[in-house]
């Protein structure tokens, strides 16, 4: 497997297996099936509820632990330096595990310096090989740089052929960061599979659209951790080192990239349910807390959450809480998407 080399040497698989919305009575069996496909990378998160399923996959495989590359999240909820501390303990437990490759704050909210300190003192003590981010957007991230001891190895967010992310990764270049694509499929929005463009591409090397975008991220430097329920998709999504895409085919791919200031989500996840999940006023409160940090200026937001939980009226639930900022974002939020 093709690797790169993290800014503290740590080699890292550039292709592995994400197990985000696999409930956890099917994620053993899908993690069985990634192993015994090859992969050695496993992402998951305390949020996913699946940690433990992650955990007896590993040990039932019997691969050696040094072979593997395992990644899990801390969750908000469990920002700080204290619980930082017991929500890894927690993790490792579930994973069966007793160290981590890489630890990620899954989302740049609540007391990120806090949690910080804790993983730079459990990466000193040996039991996390690397420390990283998740979602932070390029002022939260030169901030977290320049104001702590490590800086982190990777950045994992969102990218995909419609939102390529590349001054991202290009200020993550410049400061030695790696960036970790997730939705790498964009979970086959706006026709991702069928799309002519990459259709046509796919079949002119035999390919499928999955193995065209994985191998133009790879292409990149992008580390991807696909992730599909299916063995047959599994074998593909790994089947993506024996093709090359020429110039002229990654300039037409860059072309499909329509990043705009709209497309720059804030996503807020309730379904990502760890710990309690986020409830109302925990989403008002990423939300507001983005807004006073700039981050959300200008920004889309994108809600998943269960019906009901969404407020009718957010201007109001914005005004009430934070009189100051009422003005300051014009709709939020100005996309919803509820769980059916
Ligand atoms: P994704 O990988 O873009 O898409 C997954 C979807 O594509 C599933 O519906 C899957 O269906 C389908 N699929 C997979 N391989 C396929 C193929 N070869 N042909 C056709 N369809 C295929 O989305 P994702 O799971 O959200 O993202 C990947 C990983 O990134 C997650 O599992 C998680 O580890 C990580 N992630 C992190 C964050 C974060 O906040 N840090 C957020 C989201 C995701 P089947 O399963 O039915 O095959």
């Amino acid at each position: 497997m093709q690797t790169v080399t993290l800014n503290n040497g740590v080699e890292m698989p550039i292709l592995g297996f994400g197990v985000y919305q696999i409930p956890p009575e099917q994620t053993e069996q899908a993690v069985t099936d990634a192993l015994a496909a090859g992969y050695r990378l496993l992402d998951t998160a305390a949020a996913y509820m699946n940690e433990q399923a992650v955990g007896r996959a590993i040990k039932a495989s019997g691969v050696p632990r040094e072979e593997l590359f395992v990644t899990t999240k801390l969750w908000i909820s469990d920002a700080g330096e204290e619980n930082a501390r017991r929500a890894f303990e927690a993790s490792l437990r579930k994973l069966g595990l007793d160290y981590l490759d890489l630890y990620l704050i899954h989302q740049p909210y609540g007391d990120v310096y806090g949690s910080r300190r804790a993983m730079e003192s459990l990466h000193r003590e040996g039991r996390i090989k690397a420390i990283g981010v998740s979602n932070f957007y390029p002022d939260r991230l030169v901030d977290l740089i320049d104001h702590n001891e490590i800086t982190p190895a990777v950045n994992q967010i969102e990218t995909h052929p419609f939102f390529q992310r590349t001054a991202d990764q290009q200020l993550m270049r410049e400061r030695g960061m790696q960036l970790q694509s997730w939705e790498p499929f964009a979970e086959g929005r706006e026709g991702l599979f069928s799309h002519p463009v990459l259709s046509e591409i796919g079949a002119a090397h035999g390919k499928s659209v999955a193995q065209v975008v994985l191998r133009w991220l790879i292409r990149r430097d992008v580390v991807v951790i696909p992730k599909s329920v299916r063995p047959e998709r599994v074998a593909e999504n790994l089947d993506v080192f024996d093709f090359a895409l020429t110039d002229e085919q990654m300039a037409r791919i860059a072309a499909l990239d329509h990043t705009g200031p709209g497309d720059e989500r804030l996503v807020f996840d309730q379904g990502d349910t760890g710990n309690g999940g986020i409830g109302r006023d925990q989403v008002a409160e990423v939300l507001i807390r983005s807004l006073l940090t700039g981050a959300a200026i200008g920004r889309t937001f994108e809600l998943f959450a269960e019906p009901g939980a969404v407020p009718a009226d957010w201007s109001g639930l914005f005004t009430a809480l934070t009189p100051d900022t009422a003005g300051v974002l014009d709709a939020p939020p100005t996309r919803t998407r509820c769980r059916p």
